[in-house]
């Protein structure tokens, strides 16, 4: 993957960065249907494997690990949230097909982090009204990872206009092509150009009663208990990319001679290689035991796990990859050598699903209202 994803992510038009290909690759290994539960044709893993694969898609390249992570999760959430109607109709349908591939639709032009820590009177701009046996949803999602490129997708608009959206607003299922769902504007990113944002747009669009996930008004449920898993993947990604900028540090400094010897002879260098293995150890470690527990959660969940992996992780990539180019000298700077991609990829993952600083602030709530119930 990691050669022609080199290329890919030169491309200009951020359309061309994506690759079918790859996708169909993937899929014919089993990649994209890793967690689809077994009785529907994939292989049923849990989130610690989950996990640690996407982890490994990532050294390759980090575009390519979320186009595969988002559809990973959202299958767990799809058919862990679903009743059997819902499994039957929707699960064939990512089963058979090597490019479908799942998308979540959250965030909006005006609202972002407002659903990461609710603010009372914040509602989804995006609506769903009642008509017949059905809905019909009015509205605009922004940034969407996969957002040109998928077949299903869970999106969320609001249902009650009279309370907050983590209160009022449903998880519908909408499949591609369904009259009234376009997509828009696909974003020109700095990294992570192997993966496609965009926005979907929403005119009319008439979703069928029996496509609520979960319970009217009760979208963020699904969330909550289906989605333990989502940052820990988050995580995993962005992780893979330290891991890439170590791995390729270990060969430059283990070539390039300054000072009458190689980079690693020298004990300052040496030491730092030391401190970004530990870091990405660590971080590792923590998005393990995130994932595990999301696989038993009858030991307990602690909800700052769903918030603080991918906070370390990310911070963790970010000071890896910059001391990484700081070793690989002028170097690394240079375009040919390739190293600056990672450098852009790291930094994604500072606010991708959740800016740092807001899944802190959400963690915080947690461990704050836990202490105060004593
Ligand atoms: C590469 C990428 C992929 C994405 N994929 C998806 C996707 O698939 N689906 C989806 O729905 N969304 C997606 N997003 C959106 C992403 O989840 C949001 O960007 C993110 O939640 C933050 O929103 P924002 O960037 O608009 O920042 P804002 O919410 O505007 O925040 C800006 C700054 O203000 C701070 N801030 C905000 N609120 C508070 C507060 N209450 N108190 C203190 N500080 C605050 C934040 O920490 C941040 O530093 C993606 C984004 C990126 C970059």
């Amino acid at each position: 993957m990691a050669p022609a994803a080199a290329g890919l992510d030169k491309q200009v038009n951020p359309e061309d960065c994506f690759s079918w290909d790859i996708v169909e690759e993937g899929s014919r290994r089993g990649l994209r249907t890793l967690t689809l539960l077994p009785e529907f044709g994939g292989a049923g893993a849990d989130c610690a494997t989950t996990a640690k694969v996407v982890e490994e898609i990532a050294r390759g390249d980090m575009g390519v690990s979320v186009v595969f992570a988002q559809t990973l999760k959202l299958i767990q959430s799809l058919q862990g949230a679903a009743n059997d109607d819902q499994r039957a109709r929707w699960l064939p349908k990512l089963r058979d097909d090597d490019r479908a591939l799942m998308a979540i639709g959250m965030t909006e032009p005006t609202n972002a982090s407002n659903y990461i820590i609710p603010y009372g009177p914040a509602s989804f701009v995006t609506k769903a009204t009642r008509k017949g046996k059905g809905w019909v949803i009015n509205g605009k999602k922004r940034f969407i990872s996969n957002g040109n490129r998928a077949k299903v997708y869970l999106l969320f608009a609001q249902t009650d206009p009279d309370v907050g959206l983590n209160q009022g607003s449903s998880c519908f299922i909408i499949e591609r092509g369904t009259p009234g769902f376009t997509t828009g504007h696909v974003e020109d990113k700095m990294g992570e150009r192997l993966a496609n944002n965009a926005e979907l747009i929403f005119n009319d669009c008439f979703v069928p009663g029996e496509d609520v996930l979960g319970e009217v008004d009760r979208g963020f449920d699904v969330i909550s208990q289906f989605f333990p898993a989502s940052n820990a993947y988050a995580a995993a990604s962005v992780l893979g990319v330290a891991v890439a900028a170590y791995d390729r540090s270990l060969k430059w400094t283990s070539e390039r001679v300054q000072g009458g010897r190689k980079l690693i002879e020298h004990d300052i260098v040496a030491a730092q290689l030391a401190e970004m293995l530990m870091n990405i150890d660590a971080a590792r470690a923590y998005i393990h035991h995130a994932a595990w527990k999301a696989d038993h959660r009858e030991t307990g969940w602690d909800p700052t796990l769903g918030s603080l992996p991918k906070v370390f992780a990310s911070e963790v990539s970010w000071k890896v990859v910059t001391k990484a180019l700081e070793i690989h000298g002028a170097w690394g700077y240079m375009r040919d050598l390739g190293f600056e991609k990672l450098v852009r990829d790291a930094a994604c993952f500072i606010h991708s699903d959740g800016v740092n600083r807001t899944l802190l602030l959400k963690a915080a709530q947690s461990i704050r209202a836990s202490v105060l119930a004593g």
